[in-house]
């Protein structure tokens, strides 16, 4: 009874280690986001896995089958859509959900890339410290979510859809503390179109509109002088 926590990767096939493959190739079944992004991966690595579909909509009988599996002594491996599953994914639901229910579960990380930690690795401010907040709120919570970021002295990272992108950018603006400093936007990385913007937030988001906004985005935001 083993449930593997296997990071994937964020664009680039290659960027996925040997350990996870062999992972992927030797648990009986593989849980993941999305079947059609996952089976890109599985394919190109002659993956002949089965398997199950887990998500952010996944009801409780869901968990309880994957529950039921690990119970019968099978071993799983989670994966998300990219990255390290249970960052900023529905993975974390998953793994707090089976440790509940299974006292026994041995939970096993197979570490790899994650989008926060490659957008950190570039972007040259300090981040001895740093303070990951995932997606900004869309609605409720998210004046306070911004206004929050006045009281935060280190490095800042976010991750932001092609949607929003423009709309945190602005919002980051009304921020008095932060919209000044440097910031970094890193889009699509690791893949065809992988841009990196840096400079103060106003520049960046004219370097941004020259383009087409399209793709997945991390934001990095200097610390507090
Ligand atoms: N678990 C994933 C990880 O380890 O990075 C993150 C999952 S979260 C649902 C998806 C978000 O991650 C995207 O909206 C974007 O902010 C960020 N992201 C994922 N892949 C990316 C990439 N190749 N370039 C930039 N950001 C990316």
């Amino acid at each position: 009874m083993k449930l593997y926590i296997v990071a994937t990767p964020i664009g680039n096939l290659n960027d996925i280690t040997l350990r996870a493959i062999d992972v992927l190739k030797t648990v009986d079944w593989i849980l993941c986001e999305d079947t059609r992004q996952t089976r890109k991966l599985l394919d190109h690595y002659k993956i002949n896995t089965p398997v199950i579909s887990y998500h952010q909509h996944s009801k409780i009988k869901k968990i309880n089958q994957i529950g039921n599996l690990l119970n019968q002594g099978k071993d799983l491996a989670l994966v998300s859509d990219a990255g390290t599953p249970g960052i900023a994914d529905p993975g974390n639901k998953l793994i707090s959900l089976t440790l509940r229910q299974l006292a026994d579960l041995e939970i096993i990380p197979i570490p790899g890339p994650s989008a926060v930690i490659a957008a950190l690795s570039i972007c040259g401010f300090p981040t001895d410290r740093f303070i990951f907040l995932g997606f900004p709120p869309v609605k409720k919570a998210r004046n306070k979510f911004f206004k929050n970021l006045n009281h935060i002295k280190y490095t800042i990272v976010i991750y932001e859809s092609p949607y929003r992108i423009l709309k945190t950018l602005d919002d980051l603006l009304k921020v008095s503390a932060v919209a000044h400093r440097q910031i970094m936007v890193a889009r699509e990385l690791t893949k065809k179109f992988e841009s990196i913007y840096r400079g103060n937030i106003k520049k960046v988001i004219v370097e941004i509109k020259k383009g087409l906004i399209k793709g997945e985005f991390v934001i990095v935001i200097e610390p507090k002088k």
